[in-house]
């Protein structure tokens, strides 16, 4: 077992209880050094998944700290996969903190951010992907999200992961044997035989990369900037959307403090729509943060909402809006269709080319359906099916099915033009080893510590 972890694992603030976990070798001796059960000696190590109602006392000037429910869980069946202690203290900061101190006094470590889920890795009890789905279930913002992420932990990409590298091994170890043996019995491989598995393995590695991009909007939502010039309804446009999606989970504070993200929610698509503090008297994005901020949302952007004011003359700047949004998936919304008309959804249907052209009255609630419904028809053409799917959300997963595939596809070359067994092999290798890095089987610690970064202390 390693070295004795503590940490606060709820969140610090008012709250009705907080819980301050320890794990490690001496994870025993340190929760019963600061341990009082009303029985004066009662041993928390007796009550194995039972809990045990005490006090914390700092022995070394018998002060009290707080009244608590104490757990003790024995390895190995926990969640790093060591000896575990939870204490149950009151809510609030106090509490919490000073148990954690007194730990820390007693030989724990304070543990660093996601270092319970790494051990639970690093002990076996989950493969890398698995403890990557559970930050995504602590961060996952809609019902689905939650769903894929659940999965995910569940060991639904793991099992996948593990079929398709299987088959890898089978193939490797067949050519090592062609290799080594070639005058003995056993029956050489062949190259139809490799066709045959090397197009098994791109298949499947192909199936985990189709889900891939709406994975990605599942997990962090399709980002969204609404383009067009001042007054044509753009902050109007904002407010109905998130009037008629209430389940707006949270304010995610950006790089810096005058532009946030909000997060809405339409039937389990999460929109994260670019916002800047004071977005609703001026949301001239470009005005707001500048060409240079304005530019790098519009380059990270998965979809633009594009307005136009039908009551004004189009101008320049419209051409130039119409222009922008042509780079990428975008929805044109014709608005202010309830006063008189200055041009024809004729003829900016023309200027757009085979995009569809939204006619609303944003201030009138017209249009809003129909927008959010061709926004779900853009990103939910091929429904998955959440149930049953495996549901690639992850892009460091992502970016390993890539290179795999890449390698797959090279040996699919060798293979048939028939280059030496050796040759085949190194690619097979190299696919095998990029799919091993999704389950953590080859990884190097760099990457893990990366990974591990991005939890919250006591997770
Ligand atoms: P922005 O500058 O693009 O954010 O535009 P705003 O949303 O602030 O709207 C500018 C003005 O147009 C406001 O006075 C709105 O009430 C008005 N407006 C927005 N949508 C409509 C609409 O559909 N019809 C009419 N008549 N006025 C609208
Ligand atoms: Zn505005």
């Amino acid at each position: 077992m390693l070295d004795t972890i503590a940490a606060i694992s709820t969140a610090v603030g008012e709250a009705g209880i907080g819980i301050v976990r320890l794990s490690g070798k001496n994870a025993i001796d340190i929760g019963n050094s600061v341990f009082k059960g009303i029985k004066d000696k009662e041993l928390i190590e007796t009550s194995n998944r039972r809990l045990t109602y005490g006090h914390i006392i700092d022995h070394d000037n018998n002060q009290i700290i707080d009244e608590v429910l104490i757990a003790y869980m024995k390895e190995p069946y926990t969640y790093t996969k060591e000896n575990m202690v939870e204490i149950y203290c009151h809510g609030g900061i106090i509490p919490v903190k000073k148990t954690l101190e007194l730990l820390l006094k007693k030989g724990a470590r304070l543990a660093e951010p996601g270092e319970f889920t790494k051990r639970a890795f690093l002990n076996g009890r989950l493969d890398l992907s698995q403890a990557e789905a559970v930050i995504d279930i602590i961060k996952s913002k809609t019902d689905k999200s939650f769903q894929v992420s659940l999965n995910q932990l569940e060991g639904s990409l793991s099992s996948q992961i593990k079929g398709i590298r299987n088959i890898l091994l089978s193939m490797i170890a067949h050519i090592e044997v062609s290799i080594d043996f070639p005058d003995e019995d056993v029956e050489d491989i062949t190259y139809e035989e490799l066709e045959r598995d090397a197009y098994k393995v791109k298949s499947n590695i192909e199936k985990l990369l189709s889900t891939a991009d709406r994975g990605k909007i599942l997990r962090d939502g399709i980002n969204t900037v609404i383009l067009g010039k001042p007054n044509v309804g753009k902050s109007s446009l904002l407010n109905a959307i998130l009037r008629e999606n209430r389940a707006i989970v949270t304010d995610i504070p950006g790089t810096t403090r005058d532009i946030i993200e909000e997060f809405i929610n339409i039937d389990g698509i999460p929109l994260k729509i670019i916002d800047t503090a004071g977005i609703r008297e001026t949301d001239d994005i470009v005005e707001k943060i500048g060409v240079d901020r304005a530019k790098e949302s519009l380059e990270n952007a998965d979809l633009l909402i594009a307005v136009f004011d039908a009551s004004r003359d189009l101008t320049k700047e419209d051409m130039d809006i119409i222009e922008l949004s042509n780079s990428k998936k975008s929805i044109i919304i014709l608005n202010k269709t309830d006063l008189p008309s200055k041009f024809t959804k004729d003829s900016i249907e023309e200027l757009v080319g085979d995009r569809e052209v939204i006619t609303a009255s944003i201030a009138k609630g017209i249009g809003i359906d129909v927008l959010e419904k061709n926004i779900k028809d853009m990103f939910y053409s091929g429904k998955i099916d959440i149930e049953s799917d495996t549901v690639v959300t992850n892009i460091r997963h992502k970016n390993q099915l890539e290179k795999s595939l890449k390698n797959i596809d090279s040996a699919i070359e060798d293979i048939k033009s028939m280059v030496p067994l050796d040759c085949v092999e190194v690619d097979l290798r190299n696919c095998w080893e990029n799919l091993g890095e999704i389950s953590g089987d080859t990884i190097g610690e760099d990457i893990l510590d990366k990974i591990f970064s991005e939890f919250c202390i006591g997770k």
